[in-house]
């Protein structure tokens, strides 16, 4: 066992940045003041939450009061899918979206199914590519909403999203992106990449857990999904998370402005990764080989169950995911590379290991050197999958 955790799982979740918490700290203890409430106190935190807003604003490009804080990125999904399901549904029940998704976008629409919604799930390319000519091929006169991820949670594959922005656009069908991975590791800029909703979780980029943000466009509408006073210009009811929410903004902004310092070094780390890992026999590279967040490496070992992997390298303190999930003692495939066209001798195999701001050389060259001798136990141990 190494004394200290190798944490290479930062798609799953990040730490508290320092400087984050000590922006939270005020609204955690003194400031504690209801943001409803009309004395100094209460003042003091809608004022907290309306800088917030500005800043948040100020990173997406878009108006402060387009933004709602929410309670997490799957709230901010739901909120943005059942939101215009519901609003528009005299206009029609059709729903696309990519078989790709994160489960907060491919459950809500599943959900909707019971209330007469029909979704269309596209196909991606075997880099997890969704390919706009199939958006504008999908939408029908039916068609209330578009949902594609900005950036794939398991693979990193980033989508063309301004492509599939200005589609929707023409055909005036409102587009919806699941930001989630992407937030704070690109440049977002909704008005340029003709987004209509985005959604973001702050725990991703060194914020808190439970804060969420929907980016609604100006004139788009959408119906609230929790009923109650009248926050958040009436889109989200409850008292706000006024530490949580000052956190989500001191943490975009963080990421925004050390963004253009941080992405070479991460990216440089990455591909050192992705090289060593990629000399083990059969493994290959998953995702798109440019087009990929610079924090992600994800990998799959044919003939390997990937949770295997997992067990291995956790009992050397290393922290890493697959994409696959656990349900009754099955392991399943991971939906997302057996949509690229990976067999079922490959998509058990995956790895991902995603990087952070504070990851060293010396951790990537530990991991990388731990590999090759894991991948090739596992295989000896017979804990394989048949084609
Ligand atoms: N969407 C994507 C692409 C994600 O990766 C995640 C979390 O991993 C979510 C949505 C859900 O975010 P949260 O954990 O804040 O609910």
């Amino acid at each position: 066992m190494t004394e200290r955790t190798i944490y290479l799982d930062h798609a799953a979740t990040t730490a508290l940045d320092p400087r984050v918490l000590e922006a939270m700290l005020p609204y955690l203890t003194t400031e504690y003041g209801n943001a409803s409430s009309i004395y100094t106190l209460g003042r003091h935190a809608m004022q907290a939450v309306d800088r917030a807003r500005e800043q948040v604003a100020e990173v997406l490009h878009c108006r402060p009061t387009e933004l709602a804080f929410v309670g997490c990125g799957s709230e901010s999904d739901n909120l943005a899918i059942k939101g215009m399901a519901f609003a528009a549904q005299k206009k029609g029940n059709h729903i696309i979206t990519s078989s790709i998704e994160h489960h907060a976008v491919l459950h809500t629409c599943e959900y909707l199914d019971r209330f007469g919604f029909k979704t269309t799930y596209l196909p991606v390319d075997e880099y997890a590519r969704v390919n706009p000519d199939d958006v504008g091929r999908a939408i029908t006169d039916q068609t209330i909403l578009v949902s594609v991820m900005y950036a794939n949670n398991e693979v990193g594959t980033i989508e063309p999203i301004a492509e599939i922005g200005r589609i929707c656009r023409a055909k005036k069908v409102p587009f919806h992106v699941d930001a989630v991975q992407a937030g704070g590791a690109i440049p977002l800029d909704v008005v340029a990449a003709n987004v209509d909703m985005l959604s973001l979780s702050a725990h991703k980029f060194y914020g808190p857990k439970g804060v969420g943000i929907l980016y609604t466009r100006q004139g788009i509408r959408i119906l609230p999904q929790m009923q109650g006073g009248s926050q958040e210009r009436g889109r989200r009811a409850g008292t706000e998370n006024i530490a949580g929410i000052v956190g989500a903004a001191t943490a975009l902004q963080l990421a925004q402005a050390e963004m253009e310092q941080a992405t070479p070094r991460i990216t440089a780390l990455r591909d050192r990764l992705i090289e060593s890992v990629l000399t083990i026999p059969q493994s290959r590279l998953t995702g798109h080989p440019t087009q990929r967040l610079p924090n992600n490496a994800s990998f799959c070992f044919e003939g390997v169950e990937g949770e295997s992997i997992l067990l291995s390298l956790d009992m050397l303190g290393i922290a890493a995911s697959t994409g696959s999930a656990c349900t009754s003692g099955s392991i399943d495939p991971s939906h997302v590379l057996i949509a690229m066209g990976l067999s079922p001798a490959w998509s058990h195999g995956g790895l991902r290991l995603t990087l952070g701001k504070n990851t060293t050389e010396a951790e990537v060259d530990a991991v990388a050197a731990a590999l090759p001798t894991i991948v090739q136990k596992v295989r000896g141990l017979g804990l394989s999958v048949g084609a």
